[in-house]
């Protein structure tokens, strides 16, 4: 199989090859369609697998096929919520490149460094927002991030979320989004919260096991 195969907008398709990306790992070929056809996934897979790929690039085509706003203004309307800061700046990284032929921005919020060029960031607006839980839920407190218009949530890597401590903030930040929405959910293991989470959040969700 090829990305060919798999209904990608040509301006993905074109910074894939730009990725020497050949054909789409198991992953890839199973979550990227479930997602195009608007669809809940439940994925067991770790980090190595394609995973960033397999969520980020039906969210760049999604949003890049609605009437999204150009330039400053713009709403988030995905979130991407994943457990570290490395790990929030190597799915922003990856998501710039697969959306680079679109007009779709990206940004990231982590903890760790200044929240002034963060504040920036989201002033300017963007479609896509990378986040760790703990400094997503300061600039909520500060009215400085609105996820009234998110339609595409990512909970990357839950069961370390869980792991960290971060279940309570991660909860308190799903609840300020709208009911409905499509969700992506990857967690490699399932303990007991998670799997209650899965319920509360999931509807009739494709599973995939990698
Ligand atoms: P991930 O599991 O998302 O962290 O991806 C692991 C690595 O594989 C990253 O360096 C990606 O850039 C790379 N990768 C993801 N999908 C593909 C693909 N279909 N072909 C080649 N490399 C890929």
């Amino acid at each position: 199989m090829t990305f060919n195969d798999l209904n990608l907008i040509p301006p993905i398709l074109k910074a894939l090859s730009l990725e020497n990306y050949t054909s789409p790992t198991p992953i890839q070929e199973e979550s990227i369609p479930a997602a195009l056809a608007g669809r809940d996934i439940l994925g067991c897979a770790q980090t190595g697998t394609g995973k960033t790929a397999a969520f980020s690039l039906p969210i760049i085509q999604l949003l890049s096929q609605q009437p999204g706003r150009t330039g400053g203004g713009k709403r988030i309307r995905s979130l991407i919520l994943t457990p570290t800061r490395e790990l929030a700046l190597q799915i922003q990284e990856n998501i710039q490149a697969y959306s680079k032929f679109t007009t779709i921005r990206s940004t990231a919020i982590v903890g760790g460094v200044s929240q002034k060029a963060q504040e920036r960031a989201l002033a300017i607006g963007a479609d896509i927002l990378i986040a760790t839980p703990g400094r997503l839920i300061d600039l909520i407190s500060q009215k400085r991030v609105d996820l009234q218009h998110v339609q595409i949530l990512v909970l990357d890597e839950a069961d370390r979320m869980l792991d960290m401590g971060f279940i309570h903030d991660v909860k308190r930040i799903i609840a300020k989004m709208p009911l409905k929405k499509q969700t992506l959910f990857f967690s490699a293991t399932m303990p007991t919260e998670i799997s209650q989470l899965v319920k509360t959040l999931l509807v009739n969700p494709v599973k995939i096991e990698i």
